[in-house]
């Protein structure tokens, strides 16, 4: 029989190696060594890493590429990008957040980043940028998912109109429900800003994911509610708190209460290295704390973690491109966490966990699932990290719809190799 595609001898995440992939109908239709058959197209992997897409969980596409408009965040605050932000938003047009999102997501799918999470704040009477973003959706759908969250940007209380313009976001086709309590202008609004989500939420049958304790504080409490309310509600992993920063500075005998009642209420955690280790901590002198939330802690307790990518040159971040191996890099070097096993998990923090907190259907490298794949160039997952490695091939449902040549350096030095691979330093144990 002929296949649309066969990419042979790819190596595995789960470690297997020399294995051949089958395309047909746009559906993995067999996984093995050497399959017998023919196919309209063949790659030839050469042992490298064949992974399944990138899924970033946690984004501002209403945002991005909006770099120096209508000027640079000369400071590199916080503070000064929502100022920022505040001067841009009242000249947005539709025309331009969707043409900023279109080319946002060519750049994700170069880098093989073929699902998104999108925040889009719907703090705007117009909902000018919630309009321009579902267009963007329908637009992108055949080459990537984009999934939106209704996010009361400036305040779900503290916004004046900000509870009916979450509520029509949603009624126009936003799927998840969003907030930022520490934004409230009490501990206590902010908790009952996570109730009313949460119940909206569980009203609609929506999944919820909040902006949820980003900030320094010690006693920022609202990933407290969210778990009990998710518990309450019975949302269990349909509600995800984002950013979770303030973890990092808690006192530890609290946290030693607060992560078990996490971990039984079953929601997710998103973590955003990028931005976390960039924007937490600037109050600080010395010691000067990261802001990463604890990330191997959570783990521990079977916490479903996740790594989001969050901004990309916008005013709240001048750098990143939609390399979602740069932030799992990012990762760990900010938890720190360097054991085998860590790295590893960075790579599925930034595939296959964040695939599950979206729901995504038919994803992952299995017979019967969508045939969406990456060729990266390294030898396995953990030098794909190291390496932050080319995306040679991006194949959405069986058709190839990104390709970049493999890095090679040509040596002009005397006795030693003409060319060189990054990918063939890999460990000899890998
Ligand atoms: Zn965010």
């Amino acid at each position: 029989m002929t296949f649309e595609l066969i990419i042979r001898n790819a190596t595995l995440p789960d470690g297997r190696k020399g294995q051949d992939i089958a395309v047909g109908s746009g559906r993995i239709a067999a996984i093995g060594p050497e399959i017998a058959a023919e196919a309209d197209t063949t790659i030839d992997a050469r042992g490298f890493l064949l992974s399944p897409p990138f899924v970033d969980c946690h984004f501002h596409m209403d945002a991005t590429l909006s770099l120096g408009l209508p000027r640079l965040n000369v400071s590199g605050t916080l503070l000064e990008g929502i100022a920022l932000w505040g001067e841009l938003k009242p000249r947005l047009t539709h025309e331009a957040v969707a043409e900023r999102a279109l080319r946002y997501c060519d750049l994700a799918v170069s880098q093989g980043l073929l699902a998104v999470r999108s925040h889009v704040d719907v703090c705007d009477d117009r909902l000018l940028a919630v309009e321009a973003l579902l267009e963007v959706k329908r637009k992108v759908k055949p080459y990537l998912d984009l999934q939106l969250v209704a996010f009361p940007q400036d305040g779900y209380f503290r916004s004046a109109n900000a509870a009916r313009n979450l509520e029509r976001a949603l009624d126009l086709g936003v799927e998840v429900v969003g907030g930022i309590p520490h934004f409230e202008r009490t501990m206590a609004d902010g908790a009952a800003s996570v109730k009313a989500l949460c119940e909206i939420a569980a009203k609609r049958g929506l999944m919820i994911d909040v902006h949820c304790d980003e900030s320094d504080d010690p006693q920022s409490r609202h990933v407290e509610t969210l778990a009990a309310e998710a518990h309450r509600l019975g949302l269990g992993n349909r509600a995800t708190g984002s950013h979770l920063t303030s973890m990092h500075s808690m006192d530890n005998y609290y946290v030693s209460k607060l992560l078990p009642l996490i971990a039984e209420s079953g929601i997710n955690a998103i973590a955003n290295p990028l931005i976390n280790l960039t924007l937490q901590g600037r109050h600080d002198s010395y010691p000067r704390r990261r802001g990463m939330t604890r990330v191997a802690e959570m783990r521990a307790l079977g916490i479903p973690v996740a790594l989001g990518q969050d901004c990309v040159m916008d005013p709240w971040y001048g750098l990143g491109g939609a390399d979602m191996l740069d932030v799992a890099h990012m990762a760990v070097h900010g938890a720190p966490m360097t054991s085998r096993e860590a790295i590893r998990w960075t790579f599925d923090a930034v595939t296959e966990i964040p695939a599950h907190i979206l729901g995504l259907e038919g994803y992952g490298l299995a017979v019967g699932a969508n045939a969406d794949m990456l060729l990266l160039q390294a030898a396995d997952p953990i030098e794909a990290v190291r390496l932050r490695a080319t995306r040679l091939f991006v194949i959405r449902r069986g058709k190839v719809i990104a390709r970049t040549p493999a890095r090679e350096a040509e040596l002009s030095l005397e006795g030693r190799p003409a060319s060189l691979d990054p990918a063939a330093y890999a460990p000899s144990s890998a």
